[in-house]
């Protein structure tokens, strides 16, 4: 069964579009068929993320009103087999979200996973995403805004996806955590949701899109492991929580 999936946060930065990259290329990687939607709309930064820079000529909106097919819009990944972009448009146009849950209807037939990149903010961009989703992964830093920014995401869209909204802490720093004496649970508890994944601060998040490589054919250890052991628990395998020091 196929499932469409939101990757929100509220606050920016926090790192959406690294974590919807490297989740996607590691589904591709263990054998399913992944389809990347960027939207952002307007500020679009996906490709990047997944090493498949300007290489998207279509975006979602010449889908939904008609210009191209949505298997014409689609760009598949140069060397990831089975990872798929479909990218956003670089302006604002208004699209409905009847329109939005069909193209993710059809999108279900062809793909195993539809990983939504939104925006940050709880705006159109988000809504349109969160309409079209049955599941959601809300990415945090420890950040104290950005959890606070998380737990008003989760109030947001915990009625139209209840029990099925989870967290992803990113870019987790031990030495900062015991200085703002918080742990994982505590971040847990202030965002009020389950742990899906915890990400390490990892320079290779950067460096990899740098180099327009998807993080887990850059390197095998930290961020990106992290990255695989969360597609692995998006599976439903049960992977324990990396530790990191
Ligand atoms: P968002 O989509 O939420 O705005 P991005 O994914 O664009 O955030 O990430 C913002 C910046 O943080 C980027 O420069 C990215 O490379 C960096 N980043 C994201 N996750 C990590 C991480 N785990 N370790 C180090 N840098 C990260
Ligand atoms: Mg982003």
């Amino acid at each position: 069964m196929s499932t469409a999936i939101v990757v929100t946060s509220g606050k920016g930065g926090t790192g959406k579009t690294s974590v919807t990259g490297g989740l996607a290329s590691c589904l591709a990687g263990l054998g399913h068929r992944v389809l990347c939607i960027d939207m952002d709309i307007g500020l679009r930064n996906l490709d990047l993320s997944l090493g498949m820079s300007d290489r998207a000529l279509m975006d979602f909106t010449d889908v939904v009103e008609g210009r191209c097919s949505l298997s014409r819009a689609v760009v598949e990944h140069p060397t990831v087999r089975d990872l798929f972009l479909l990218t956003a448009p670089l302006t604002p146009r208004p699209i409905g979200e009847f329109a939005m849950r069909e193209l993710i209807r059809e999108a279900k037939q062809n793909y195993d996973f539809i990983l939504m990149d939104s925006p940050a903010g709880l705006g159109s961009g988000f809504r349109l995403a969160l309409c079209a989703a049955d599941r959601a992964i809300v990415v945090s830093t420890t950040d104290p805004s950005a959890l606070r920014d998380a737990q008003r995401t989760v109030t947001e869209i915990r009625s139209a996806l209840p029990g099925r909204i989870h967290l992803v802490m990113n870019r987790v720093q031990p030495k900062l955590m015991k200085k703002l004496h918080t742990t994982i649970d505590d971040a847990m508890n202030t965002a009020g949701l389950p742990l899906l994944g915890v990400i390490p601060e990892d320079p290779a998040v950067t460096l990899a899109a740098g180099k327009g490589t998807p993080l887990i054919l850059f390197t095998r250890k930290g961020a990106a492991i992290a990255c695989l052991n969360t597609a692995k628990r998006l599976m439903g395998q049960s992977v324990p929580v990396m530790r990191i020091r």
